[in-house]
């Protein structure tokens, strides 16, 4: 993917990102660099010039003299160049001195130059130079300013910055655009009736021709402050034009999914679902009724589910899982379950093979494990069951979806954590063999424990059906967090012994450090033996020393489970930990959460590993332990993490603030989404456009069917693939 480089500084995502193939391909067709450039951004029809937007714009339209000047100004002055002299400290350095127009000297100062650089500024030559003034008492500066013609007559109105990429000059791309706002077909496309329409319209609306020739070239009296946060007329209309095509392209992704046949499951009254939830120890909640009753409705129906559950930390997904697989196999089909993590992986095995395989041993089926660690013969085992249908329920992690593995007969794929899997590996268990040969999909169930913020669920991810566990289960007791300074240790330290001494359990968790493994492991092993020291003659509740074990993803999976079992069972009172805890282990008789360097974590990651407490009915704290670092602060949006984390437990609450703090790309991340991430909108501020393009999009289709065609190809050509996952 390429990405724009100035566009990446920009506040949102407004980066092109254009399928490989095409800059693959670019090389071959002898092509200049900046059409090569061009090709990379994706901008290779007139119509995606047309809609690459500036991303800011430059007033060249008069030169100011600097009397009227304040620091911090755009402007454009021009001068003759008094002094010009290349120099080494601090940092090597183009400097100038120019005589400005109007009375007054300015500096200019280039970190990065070349020699055009130099003779443009040849002592005594005129220039222009563009830029943002900085006041000092050593006079005025302009640092990078933009060099221009003193000759060329003053443009009439503001000058369009662009998104751009190394290799393809802002003039060439000014020409390009230009040009291509001539050629390209900007006919309207969306009916006048939803014009009428949008949000906030008064007066007749902006046509797509006019808004883009304004967006291109505004007047310079437009109001900067409209234009510069878009929500000037103009932008307003584009966005809706984007938004639109994306909620096009679902309405059209969900036809084409309602198209497919998938097999019909249902379980008779006093079937494998039922005396499963009759031997389950607890009751369902109101929440896990409620969804369940829709997973049920979707598998009875003869076209594809493709629905995501979501539901916070602890709020009981795994029996939903294991009641919609229930109504699989008992109509005959089976089904799979994968995890992203082996721990998670072996504990859902754990948890089927406890509710689902007394029920399933009757009817002479059993509960298959696979995973990418398990013995040779053991696996090979596993995938003749799964190949002969005596395997009712597969579990496992990636090894699930490998090629080797073939099912009888497929009928639903439960995805656990969804969003750490990719689009391609959630394709490919859909596509996994055994129904497909009867022209048949399985059904998908995603789950997730961070909940996807109203407005994505209703754009990027509006072909989904979505169901909410919004209940925990009861004799939950709520979470006390504390945010405490690194050198406030000992204290945790006092803490964790009083814990352990009732016979509470205790996680600390260390952070990954992403460019070392070997660091740490270090770090880990270091704090491991820290505990074990404080905790030296240290009595359980049962009056045993108690032991500190530890875990990290450097350990053979067969440690992992026994270091893991152990303190499931608890014989370990305490587990230091990398992340590879953060996902689904369930052990409710810990009640305390430590996490080190707290300020490295990202918020949903923190808000996973706090609900690894809180799952029983004793009094649960997380302490979040911060080191200010280096620089002796913590970054602006790591206190709001950590504030985030002390003033809410609510998951959507934490998915809202992880949204505003992250931006959506980040959010959904690039291996998550798949999808182009919206350019113009922005999913925080333009909700009343969504729900007008929610409103429209089913009616285009309606309506104007090559309408909406038309208007899809003009917005994503050929991006259209990434969709469909
Ligand atoms: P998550 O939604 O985070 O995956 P789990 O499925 O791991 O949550 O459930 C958390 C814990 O709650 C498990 O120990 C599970 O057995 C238990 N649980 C689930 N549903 C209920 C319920 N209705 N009543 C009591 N406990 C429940
Ligand atoms: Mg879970």
């Amino acid at each position: 993917m390429a990405r724009a480089t100035s566009a990446t500084r920009s506040r949102r995502p407004s980066a092109p990102t254009v399928p490989d193939a095409a800059s693959a391909s670019a090389g071959r067709e002898g092509l200049s660099g900046p059409q090569r450039a061009l090709r990379r951004l994706g901008l290779v029809r007139p119509i995606d010039l047309a809609l690459h937007v500036p991303l800011r714009y430059e007033d060249w339209t008069r030169v100011r003299p600097l009397a009227d000047a304040r620091d911090g100004d755009e402007a454009l002055i021009e001068g003759e160049v008094l002094a010009c002299e290349v120099q080494l400290r601090p940092r090597r350095q183009l400097v100038a001195t120019l005589a400005v127009v109007g009375g007054g000297r300015c500096t200019l100062r280039f970190f990065t130059f070349y020699p055009s650089h130099q003779r443009a500024l040849a002592v005594g030559a005129r220039v222009r130079a563009h830029g943002e003034l900085r006041g000092g008492w050593a006079g005025w500066t302009l640092v990078h300013p933009r060099l221009l013609s003193p000759d060329a007559p003053l443009p009439a109105g503001l000058t369009p910055v662009y998104p751009t990429t190394a290799g393809l000059p802002q003039s060439y791309l000014r020409a390009a655009v230009a040009r291509a706002l001539q050629q390209a077909d900007l006919t309207e496309t969306v009916p006048a009736e939803a014009l009428a329409d949008l949000p906030g319209a008064s007066g007749s609306p902006w046509t797509l021709q006019a808004a883009l020739a304004f967006l291109h070239h505004p007047d310079p009296r437009a109001p900067r402050p409209a234009l510069d946060d878009r929500t000037h007329p103009a932008w307003q209309r584009l966005k809706a034009e984007e938004l639109l095509a994306q909620q096009l392209a679902q309405v059209r992704a969900r036809r084409e999914r309602d198209a497919l046949r998938a097999p019909v499951l249902r379980a008779p009254d006093d079937g494998l679902p039922r005396r499963l939830q009759s031997a389950l120890p607890f009751a369902l909640t109101g929440a896990q009724r409620r969804v369940v009753a829709e997973i049920v409705a979707d598998l009875a129906r003869p076209t594809p589910m493709h629905r995501l559950l979501q539901g916070d930390v602890g709020s009981g997904k795994t029996v939903v899982a294991a009641l919609a697989a229930a109504v699989a196999v008992d109509a005959g089909w089976q089904c799979a379950l994968m995890a992203p993590t082996e721990i998670l992986a072996e504990q859902h095995f754990g948890k089927m093979v406890q509710w689902l395989e007394p029920l399933l041993a009757r009817l002479g089926r059993c509960v298959a494990w696979l995973t990418g660690s398990q013995p040779r013969a053991q696996r090979q085992a596993m995938l003749s069951r799964i190949a002969a249908g005596e395997a009712a329920l597969v579990v496992g992690t990636h090894a699930v979806i490998q090629e080797q593995v073939t099912f009888e007969r497929l009928g639903l794929a439960v995805i656990d954590e969804q969003h750490r899997f990719g689009v391609a590996q959630r394709l490919a268990l859909r596509h996994k063999a055994g129904t497909a040969a009867a022209g048949m999909e399985p059904h998908l169930l995603m789950m997730s424990a961070t909940p996807i913020p109203r407005t994505l669920a209703m754009s990027v991810y509006a072909d989904l059906d979505v169901s909410t566990l919004d209940e925990l289960p009861p004799g939950r007791s709520p979470i006390v967090t504390k945010v405490l300074a690194e050198h406030r240790r000992p204290e945790v330290l006092e803490r964790i012994r009083q814990q352990v001494a009732q016979g509470r359990q205790v996680y600390w968790v260390c952070p990954l450090i992403e460019e070392s493994e070997a660091l740490d492991l270090r770090a880990a092993t270091a704090t491991h033996a820290e505990l074990a020291a404080a905790l030296h003659g240290v009595t359980g509740a049962d009056g045993r020393p108690v032991q500190v074990g530890l875990l990290h993803s450097r350990l053979l999976p067969a440690d992992k489970k026994a270091i893991m079992a152990a303190f499931a069972a608890g014989a370990l009172a305490v587990l230091v930990s990398t992340t590879v805890i953060e996902v689904g282990v369930d052990v409710p008789n810990a009640s305390l959460m430590v996490i080190e360097h707290a300020e490295r974590f990202g918020l949903s990651q923190l808000h996973q590993l706090r609900g690894r407490v809180g799952r029983g009915a004793v009094a649960s704290v997380c302490l979040l332990l911060y080191s200010p670092g280096e620089s002796g602060r913590v970054s602006e949006s790591a206190r709001e993490r950590l504030r985030a984390m002390v003033e809410t437990q609510d998951g959507f609450e934490i998915a809202r603030r992880d949204l505003a703090i992250r931006g959506p790309g980040e959010f959904l991340g690039a291996r998550q989404s798949g999808a182009p991430l919206l350019r113009f909108a922005d999913l925080q501020t333009d909700e009343p456009l969504i729900e007008w393009a929610r409103r429209w999009a089913p009616r285009l289709w309606q309506r104007h069917p090559e309408q909406a065609q038309r208007h899809l190809d003009r917005w994503l050509g050929g991006k259209l693939d990434y969709l469909k996952a």
